[in-house]
């Protein structure tokens, strides 16, 4: 029998799992297929949210990780008239969100974990349930095929680059929706981090063309709030939904991407994470048998809404906006001016993007 919880896969979220559950006194191990140190080659840039830095700040990781705050998000469509602007300001909030490297939380996580005595096995990739009284699957990917999950393809890949603009961004983070996929720029040192989005079958030809004609398309895409003037190595991501509806099992339990994988348009795929393995670590927090149906059920309860309204307010975006229908063009110009216009509606999808749809 290994420790109490068993995790399965030592990425962000395993590994900031291991660390919630430690400072609740619970024991865990980490097991990861990957040589110890692999998350640190991960190229994304993240936007993390407010509530999302409380949280890596109460595990001890947020004050080693370099950052650069989003004082501003402006939201505009291709093609229609209607933008929104959601400013730090009027939310009362010292920042909307974070934006910081995926490899730099790896290694923040990965030197707090150093720091403990808990078991990191890695080159162990775990093909049937170890024998302990819980194991957490995060392994980073939903399994299909099982039942019980949700799956949409966009027919949508990310290209993730930096860009250069001619002027300094000012904490200002962009996000514009195209027919063809969102386009965001976030604020990132002196930079931009750049996700385009783009129809599946363009994304190689995206990813390889030469500069120029890369920041002629990411030009055409973006519009010309901003002009950019050079860019950074390019990496290609697949994108599409997968939701296990139901995260947990006779002694198991879902997180991370293994729960839920979502399109990125609305940078919430690490949050929620965070926001469920806080509230896992709770919930097993003084549990004697932490794989007891009782416990799970707790936590499947308390983490209902907020998976679900996440998952759905991401995929509503994706397929509100992602297509040239021009009866829905009108509607989305409509909503955008009306958040623009309306200062309550603006800060409900401020808190929701910030701190998750029960607006914790
Ligand atoms: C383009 C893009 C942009 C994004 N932007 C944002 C953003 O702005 N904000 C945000 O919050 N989120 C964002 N996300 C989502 C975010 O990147 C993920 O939520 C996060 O990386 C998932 O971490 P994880 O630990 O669940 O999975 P992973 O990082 O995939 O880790 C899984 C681990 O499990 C291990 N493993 C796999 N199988 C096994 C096995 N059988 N046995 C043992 N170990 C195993 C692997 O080796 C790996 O270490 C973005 C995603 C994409 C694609």
């Amino acid at each position: 029998m290994t420790r109490s919880v068993a995790i399965v896969g030592g990425g962000p979220a395993g590994m900031a799992l291991a660390l919630a559950l430690h400072r609740q006194g619970v024991a865990a191990e980490i097991l990861d297929a990957r040589p110890r140190g692999a998350a640190r080659a991960d190229q994304r840039i993240l936007a993390l949210s407010h509530g999302a830095r409380q949280i890596l700040a109460g595990l001890g990781v947020w004050a080693a990780i370099p950052h650069t705050a989003i004082a501003t998000i402006h939201i505009s469509h291709q093609g229609g008239l209607g933008r929104t602007r959601i400013a730090a300001t009027e939310e009362q909030v010292p920042a909307l969100g974070y934006v910081l490297a995926a490899a730099d939380l790896a290694a923040s996580l990965e030197a707090a974990l150093a720091q403990t005595d808990i078991p990191f096995h890695d080159n162990h990739r775990v093909d049937t349930r170890p024998d302990a009284p819980l194991t957490v699957w995060a392994e980073g990917q939903v399994e299909t095929g099982t039942g019980g999950v949700v799956t949409r393809d966009y027919g949508q890949h990310a290209v993730i680059c930096t860009a250069t603009a001619s002027e300094a961004h000012q904490g200002r983070a962009w996000e514009r929706f195209t027919p063809a996929g969102p386009v965001a720029a976030l604020p990132w040192g002196k930079d931009y981090a750049v996700v385009l989005t783009c129809a599946t079958r363009d994304a190689d030809a995206i990813a390889a063309c030469g500069d120029t004609e890369f920041l002629a398309t990411l030009q055409e895409r973006f519009g010309h709030r901003v002009r950019f003037t050079s860019s950074g190595p390019r990496v290609v991501f697949p994108l599409g939904l997968r939701y296990r509806q139901v995260p947990v099992a006779d002694r198991q339990v879902w997180i991370g991407n293994a729960a839920q994988t979502l399109h990125p348009v609305a940078g919430q795929g690490f949050n929620l994470a965070l926001r469920d393995i806080f509230e896992l670590a709770r919930c097993l927090t003084d549990a004697p048998d932490p794989g007891a149906p009782e416990v799970l059920a707790r936590y499947v309860a308390s983490r209902r809404i907020d998976r679900y309204g996440v998952a759905g307010f991401t995929d509503g975006l994706v397929r509100l906006f992602s297509n040239d229908n021009p009866l829905l063009r009108h509607t989305r110009g409509a909503g955008l001016l009306a958040l623009d216009l309306l200062p309550a509606a603006r800060s409900f999808v401020a808190r929701r993007m910030m701190f998750g749809a029960r607006g914790w």
